[in-house]
């Protein structure tokens, strides 16, 4: 039994869900957990030891054994992979594709679920990625689920790809409208919204007040 809340946030690529994250676990006093970065750096280490993105059990074993840390430099949340900051490595559009790649198998679902059930046991936690509101923590005391037109989703992803305009939008849509459908149709834990979570579509909306419309529906949460 935990002793303090688990909030989950799901929702497609683009949805607002990392802005969105870390605005409301600032303001919760919750830490953050990022779980598609661990599907990222699956993808990133697994091209760095030579094992295809299409090799479940190898895969797996590379998830089981992933030396990964969240840290945050300067505000600003990073990741590690081995004691090396790879958070700008994790967001090119090569290992986007390949974070979807990897996430649809079943050995790199269970290594990873396993880590994140691990990581935030006592609670305190705001999970953001695909399944967690469904799969991770479907007892959740709170679960969000964000969307938005997919041209913004495409834009906002447009903004921010490492490096800055390596991509033209219309590559960025079209990845972004690939890994839709790869994530919501795969067999194991597609992309869909958990039973009693909050539905938000974020496409007119700003940061402010998607964190405002949070914020609202967890007064009953003891922090
Ligand atoms: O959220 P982000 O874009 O960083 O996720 C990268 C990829 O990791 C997603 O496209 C999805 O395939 C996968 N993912 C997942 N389950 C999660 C989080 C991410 O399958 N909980």
């Amino acid at each position: 039994m935990r002793s303090r809340p688990v909030i989950t946030i799901d929702g497609p690529s683009g949805a607002g869900k990392t802005t969105v994250s870390i605005r409301l676990a600032e303001a919760a006093g919750m830490i953050r957990l990022d779980t598609g970065a661990m599907y990222r750096a699956v993808a990133l280490a697994s091209r760095s030891k030579g094992v295809p993105w299409d090799d479940p059990a190898r895969l797996g074993g590379v998830a089981r054994t992933l030396a990964l840390s969240f840290r945050t430099v300067a505000g600003v949340p990073r990741v590690f992979l081995s004691g090396e900051d790879v958070s700008d490595a994790l967001r090119t559009p090569e290992i986007s594709m390949g974070a979807s790649a990897v996430s649809a198998h079943g050995p790199v679902r269970e290594a990873l679920v396993e880590k994140q059930r691990e990581m935030a046991r006592e609670g305190g936690v705001v999970l953001e990625g695909r399944d967690t509101g469904t799969v991770v923590f479907p007892d959740a005391e709170a679960k969000f689920f964000l969307d938005a037109a997919a041209a913004v989703r495409a834009r906002r992803r447009f903004l921010e790809v490492s490096p800055p305009g390596g991509q033209p939008f219309e590559e960025v849509l079209r990845d972004v409208l690939r890994r839709d459908v790869q994530d919501s149709t795969r067999v194991n834990s597609p992309l869909r919204m958990a039973d009693g979570a909050v539905y938000i579509d974020t496409t007119t909306m700003t940061v402010d007040e998607v964190v405002g419309e949070m914020l609202r529906r967890l007064p009953g949460i003891p922090r």
